[in-house]
């Protein structure tokens, strides 16, 4: 049996279609193999997000090559599909493929067996306007299940190389969405994240279709989904709409990852995102007044070109009087190809530096008070895998619906399935909590009278 090993780099999106390029081999009878192991075929999907991004890529090209220099060499994702000249340069690669096309990857391997010469798959991305349908039914080692629904984003902020890389905007088929849902819960996955470059951007280039209706379809049509959950939604996509179908549902879970990037308007207009201060705080006001428990979670770039102490204060301000429930705090690092790369007034590192700190003690702090509202309460928490085993048994760690890290003593049988939890001691990165219950053999009245 010819065997296949696998490297992921960057985001949730590459981990996902790593999992596609998986699904494609295992039907042509390959075993899969770690990565470390000597492999005939190796596949690295790789990430361009940063300048890093592309030299770490490289260097598990390499690791690859090293291992086996006979075995064949593909490198897919946005770093090839950026530079895939760069990519062939480095001697052992044989099969280069962008962020499309990755269905042909087999026939492609296989023709390099055939004749030996290397192979560029990659095609100018601007002009793909469909989504390309690959199937994900399972995870190799996972108990949370991805659903990317829309690949591509229309936007160009300034200091982000992503469109180049992934392309514009293309939702995935809502049947297929379903349909790859229902396979999902029937694998016997109890939460479904929907992913993409722009996730909350779907339905946007769809005729009569929208992310409002795709949330209320997948609720009313996929049978024994448990959890539904949006990896990240701007501001201005939380419509009227989109928060009334929150409210209404029975599994979206009371958490929203909202892209913030800096609480500035000065800031957020040299960046080019699309909204005020004014239009993202309505929004998650409104979010906030039909979810009161809903965590609010971001991201944030700090020390972007000119970013100004008031300006930086500006977002420190706002963070704190929303007491977002957590943040990923990015310093700003120039992306060579974005226009932000070429301003003036880069801020010095130490600066962005202490700015970075000063976020993250913010986080830290706002973090706990938000787990803090949920001590003695109850939780449904999902155990991701055991967390430690030590004399007193298993402790096992998960995230509730509302995303709070939770550790606590129980057996293995529980991963996967969802388990009512007490929060006995709350804390940021996690708390800790006592199992009241599994959940799963309930039928759904039964936990929906829990749940009131
Ligand atoms: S919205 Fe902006 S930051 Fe996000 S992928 Fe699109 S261009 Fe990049």
């Amino acid at each position: 049996m010819p065997s296949v090993a696998f490297y992921t780099l960057g985001c949730k999106v590459n981990h996902y279609e790593t999992e596609a390029m998986w699904q494609l081999f295992q039907k042509n009878g390959y075993e899969r193999v770690e990565f470390d192991s000597k492999a005939d075929v190796y596949v690295i999907n790789t990430c361009t997000v940063t300048n890093t991004g592309d030299k770490k890529s490289r260097q598990i090209i390499r690791r690859a090559i090293r291992k086996n220099p006979d075995a064949v060499i593909c490198v897919a994702g946005c770093y090839a599909q950026t530079s895939p000249a760069e990519v062939l340069a480095i001697p052992g690669v044989d099969v280069v493929i962008g962020t499309q096309d990755r269905t042909k990857i087999i026939e492609y391997v296989e023709q390099y067996k055939r004749m030996r010469q290397p192979i560029n798959g990659v095609h100018n991305i601007m002009k793909n306007r469909v989504f390309e349908e690959m199937d994900v039914p399972t995870f190799t080692d996972r108990t949370r299940a991805s659903l990317k629904i829309q690949e591509g984003c229309n936007n160009f902020c300034t200091f982000c190389i992503i469109p180049w890389a992934r392309g514009l905007m293309r939702s995935r088929d809502p049947k297929a969405v379903i349909r790859q849902a229902q396979q999902l819960v029937d694998a016997g996955y109890k939460e479904i994240v929907l992913t993409g470059i722009h996730t909350g951007g779907y339905g946007q280039d769809l005729k009569d279709y929208s992310l409002a209706m795709l949330l209320e379809d997948l609720e009313k049509e996929v049978s024994g989904l448990k959890r539904l959950r949006i990896s990240s939604i701007e501001a201005s996509q939380l419509t009227d709409e989109v928060i009334d179908v929150i409210d209404r549902s029975n599994i979206i879970v009371r958490h929203m990852h909202v892209p913030l990037q800096s609480g500035s308007d000065s800031v957020l207009k040299r960046m080019r995102r699309k909204y005020t201060m004014a239009e993202y705080e309505e929004r998650i006001l409104k979010l906030k007044q039909a979810l009161p428990d809903v965590a609010i979670t971001s991201d944030v770039i700090v020390g972007f070109p000119g970013e100004t102490e008031e300006e930086f204060l500006e977002t420190y301000k706002f963070i704190e009087k929303h007491q977002f429930a957590e943040l990923h705090v990015f310093p700003y690092s120039k992306r060579t190809g974005t226009p932000a790369a070429r301003m003036e007034n880069q801020v010095p590192e130490e600066i962005k530096e202490r700015r970075v700190h000063r976020l993250i003690s913010l986080s830290d702090r706002l973090a706990n008070q938000y787990t803090s509202r949920f001590e003695g309460k109850e939780l449904e928490v999902i155990p991701e895998g055991v967390y430690k085993e030590d004399a007193k048994g298993t402790f096992l760690e998960g995230y509730s619906d509302n995303y709070i890290k939770v550790v606590f003593p129980g057996s293995e049988e529980m991963i996967g399935q969802i388990v009512r939890v007490k929060i006995t001691k709350a804390g940021y990165p996690y708390s800790e909590g006592k199992w009241v219950r599994v959940l799963d053999d309930l039928n759904d009245h039964e936990r929906l009278v829990i749940n009131q």
